[in-house]
Order: C-alpha cells, then structure tokens, then sequence
C-alpha cells in the first residue's frame, strides 16, 4: 500500500517512521522496515500500527540506507511473516512492493522445485528470491532480469547488502517518487510522506528504474537505457 525509502549522511529509521506515519491516511494492516547497517540488514515488522513498529525497533538502528513499507493485503492474511520488507533466504536482498504479482504462484512453484524455502505467503517475497539468485553482476541488472519474469503490477524499492550505497526502485502500475534532498534522497509511493523534507520530486514513469545514491539518481528504462529525467517542483503545505 505505502512505500518509503532513505539514503543520505543520517540514520534512514526516523525518516523510514515518520513517512510511513504520513502515509497510514491510506490504510494499512501492518507496516515494516528494513536498514542496511555497516554489513547487515536489520529488519523490523508488526501487524498492526506504525507506533507499535517504531516502539518495537532496536535502540542503535544508525544505518543510513533503508526501505519500509505499509501493507495492505492482497496474497496471505495480515500477519507478521507477511508484513514487508520480503527477504531473500540468505538476508541480503530485501524487497518492499505495491501491487500484485500475477504469476507468482507459477514462479514461487518453480522456485521451491530448486529449493528455495519461502517464509511467507506474500506474491512479493518471489521477487527478493529471484533478485538474489540472479547472475547479473549489478543489482540493477539483477532487478530487470526479475522483472522480466513477472507480470502484474508494481512499485518496489530493493537493497542489497554487497551494494549498500544504493535503492533500486522500479515502477509498473503502482505510483513511485523520488525526492532530492541535499546529501540526501527519498523514496516514496505518495509525496505526503517526503514533503516535509523536499519539494523537489522526481515521478517515475511505468516501465521506468532508478538507482538512488545519497548523491543523487539515475532513472533508466526496462531496455537500461538512461531516461533522463529532471526534477519538478511541487508546492505542498507540509
Ligand atoms: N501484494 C502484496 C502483498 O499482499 C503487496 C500489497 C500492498 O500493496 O500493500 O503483500
């Protein structure tokens, strides 16, 4: 339902909270994050409200990359094992995802014949496995073959633990923004939840990624050719 991100020079957690809190207007049953520290991911998930998330996250959460989510259920019943961010088995990839996945019981079946153990019921949590198997040498690539494999409707932001200096977000049928702070960027499914802290926005296009850097982004199409995209801006009260 929401999708949020951070990466820039302060701890992602506080902003990762208070856009999710900026999205609940839209409705949710249950909210996570995940933060990429100096080598892992610490993931965080509840059913229920963002207040009960935030009250539930570790004292020292300083990683400066992170992704979070506010999900409304389509594929699995509200519960914690279904709440995003999705995993990979080994942790490294995690996943947040508006939308719905049309063929991901055809794939997850595919997946679990090569061994793959799935920790929830979700549509989403095949795209953090087929990212993380993927040969692609860059998670960018890693993320468009995965998307070539699906079909259905998307907005996703994925991490990686082996490239933490960067958020891969694509966009197909579920509304995705970038915000360009200074020294710092923002993702989100809805500008209620950046305005606070930029009016400047990028709105991706459907059949359009990005790589998000603290330093700024760089948005390409399904093919990895550069759209080059400049940002507008937007007059909200904030
Ligand atoms: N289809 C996904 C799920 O059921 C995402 C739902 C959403 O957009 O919140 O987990």
């Amino acid at each position: 339902c929401g999708i949020v991100g951070y990466i820039g020079a302060q701890p992602a957690a506080p902003f990762l909270i208070e856009g999710l809190t900026r999205l609940e207007y839209r409705g949710y049953d249950s909210a996570g994050i995940a933060v990429l520290g100096t080598s892992r991911t610490t993931r965080v998930r509840t059913v229920g409200r963002v207040r009960a998330l935030e009250a539930s996250l570790p004292k020292r959460l300083n990683g400066k990359v992170g992704i979070g989510h506010t999900r409304w259920a389509t594929h699995g019943p509200a519960e914690e094992r279904n709440a995003h961010p999705h995993i990979s088995a080994d942790g490294r990839i995690s996943v947040v995802h508006n939308g719905i996945i049309d063929n991901a019981a055809s794939v997850r079946a595919q997946l679990q014949a090569d061994g793959v153990e799935f920790s929830s019921d979700t549509d989403t949590e095949v795209l953090a496995h087929l990212i993380a198997r993927s040969d692609a040498t860059t998670l960018e690539a890693a993320v468009l073959e995965t998307l070539g494999r699906v079909t259905g409707t998307y907005a996703l932001a994925v991490i990686d633990e082996q490239h933490p200096e960067r958020v891969v977000v694509a966009r197909s049928g579920s509304p995705l923004i970038i915000g360009v702070g200074e020294k710092e960027m923002f993702v989100a499914s809805d500008v209620a939840a950046l305005v606070r802290h930029t009016n400047r926005v990028v709105h991706l296009e459907d059949g359009e990624l990005a790589t998000v850097t603290a330093q700024g982004f760089r948005t390409f199409d399904r093919a990895s050719n550069a759209t080059d995209r400049t940002p507008v801006e937007i007059s909200v009260a904030a």
